[in-house]
């Protein structure tokens, strides 16, 4: 399990987007939103769309979960 945190301000990474990011990330922001602790990214990053609608996957510690978020909520929605 790891802490999660998605930036409160817009990336500027990803343009518009608001970034989640493992706690040990060293490009976790300052200033974030304590999303918990999860099994892995696709739960955080799911999270965050709670929080925010315009969500991704920080490249750097999650990798492979921004390619997936649509996928993920897909099968959120149909379970
Ligand atoms: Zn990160």
């Amino acid at each position: 399990m790891a802490k999660y945190y998605v930036n409160i301000t817009k990336s500027h990474t990803s343009p518009g987007k608001h970034d989640v990011h493992e706690e040990r990330c060293p490009y976790t922001p300052p200033h974030t939103v304590f999303l918990g602790f999860f099994n892995n990214c696709e739960m955080a990053v799911f999270q965050a769309t709670k929080f925010y609608s315009d969500v991704e996957a920080c490249t750097i510690c999650c990798t492979g979960c921004s390619k997936n978020k649509e996928e993920l909520m897909a099968t959120e929605k149909a379970s």
